[in-house]
């Protein structure tokens, strides 16, 4: 299949030593077995083609953490019912997972039909494996997955909303582990499970044993949270497990100076731990320019959409890449363009020196096609005209005039 007239960043242009904007070229792609197999200049295309109509080719986004279970989205409005801990939500919630469960799969697929439609191709799913509900949840979001691997890529995490150590000691962490899930989950080992120790002992004994990943939800702010970080390093290294642990939210790492920051940046590095964050309007977020600068990879993510947690949330990942720029500061093109790499697990068309390193021949078809002029248009200016190409197939979107 031949897709042409796509737009291509190119590289980009400076005027007096600042980049102000950024240069691009129409180009025609030869797609073929799931592959972009022929990148030529704009014309070459032969006999019958798609005509993109000078979309901009984009790599498709990723959800690095998004929970498709318990939630209000794709059923009847609610907003959030006041509470004042997160043990009072807990208890909340306690209540209603299993009223909730009929409806699961229908609003799972509400979401992945929201959050695909912007152009993500891959989730890393949060499902709650819990005391009330055991492995359920998992079970009917696993099987809506499933039915839905044309268009997306995903892997599992299992989430102990309820407590690490209360899931593990009821078998529950274990079930799910050996059931398959892909990734292991830890919640708060301060703040939750109130014992640091005991609680990272039985996630690092877990995800060594089962050889799996690790995904530490780490809410608490200020010291608390920096020192839940620190004894993490010292488990990766007791563990061997570097490159095998990512940090969601991370809060405590918006509350720390530029030159902590700093120092922590290279800790995350030497760690090879990822960091997922939703930049939060509410509190500091964290500077996460400044741990990608450091080679971190960094995942602008959804998390919830419309829970009893929060009534907030769009499911557009460009959208959170507009709020993180907002909150940053980021106003010029070159800042802006940026930030595209923690929405796409670090790939850009432009590297850093703004060499086109994407798409290139032999790629996998996954292409966000978008109705803009660059990268950073798209971001600042959340343009909602998109199709989606994945693995070679068209799942979402029409090029429009
Ligand atoms: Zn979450």
């Amino acid at each position: 299949m031949w897709i042409k007239n796509v737009k291509l960043e190119k590289g980009f242009y400076k005027e007096q030593g600042l980049i102000t904007s950024t240069i691009t070229e129409l180009a025609d792609l030869y797609i073929e077995d799931g592959k972009i197999v022929k990148i030529e200049k704009s014309g070459k295309a032969e006999g019958k083609a798609l005509d993109a109509k000078g979309y901009l080719a984009l790599p498709t986004l990723k959800d690095n953490h998004v929970h498709l279970d318990k939630g209000h989205f794709g059923g009847p409005w609610k907003a959030v019912i006041p509470m004042n801990s997160v043990a009072e939500r807990i208890q909340e919630e306690e209540e209603f997972l299993e009223d909730f469960l009929e409806d699961t799969p229908k609003k799972a697929q509400a979401l992945i039909d929201l959050i695909t439609g912007f152009g993500a191709t891959y989730l890393q799913v949060q499902v709650n494996i819990d005391p009330v509900i055991g492995l359920e949840n998992y079970h009917l979001v696993r099987e809506v997955l499933e039915n839905n691997r044309h268009k997306l890529d995903f892997d599992m995490v299992a989430f102990p909303q309820h407590g690490n150590l209360k899931t593990y000691e009821e078998g529950f962490l274990v079930e799910a582990l050996k059931e398959g899930i892909e990734i292991l989950g830890g919640l708060d080992p301060g703040k939750i499970d109130k014992d640091i120790e005991k609680s990272l002992k039985v996630s690092f004994d877990l995800a060594k044993k089962y050889n799996r990943p690790l995904d530490f939800h780490l809410h608490s702010p200020g010291s608390l949270g920096i020192y839940e970080i620190e004894r993490i390093f010292k488990y990766i290294e007791n563990y061997n497990m570097k490159g095998r642990v990512s940090i969601s939210h991370g809060l405590s790492l918006g509350d720390i100076s530029f030159h902590e920051g700093q120092k922590m940046a290279r800790k995350f590095k030497e760690y090879g731990i990822s960091i997922n964050t939703t930049q939060p309007l509410e509190r500091p977020a964290l500077p996460f320019m400044l741990y990608i600068n450091e080679g971190v990879q960094v995942n602008v993510v959804n998390d919830n959409i419309n829970d009893h947690w929060s009534p907030f949330g769009t499911g557009d990942i460009i959208e959170k890449l507009n709020t993180a720029c907002q909150i940053h500061d980021f106003n010029d093109e070159y800042s802006i363009s940026r930030t595209l790499k923690a929405a796409t697990g670090g790939i850009t068309p432009l590297d850093d020196q703004g060499n086109q390193i994407w798409p290139k021949i032999g790629d996998s078809a996954d292409i966000l096609f978008v109705k803009g002029e660059s990268s950073a248009h798209v971001i600042a200016r959340r343009i909602p005209e998109r199709v989606v190409l994945f693995k070679g197939e068209f799942v979402k979107g029409e090029f429009e005039n």
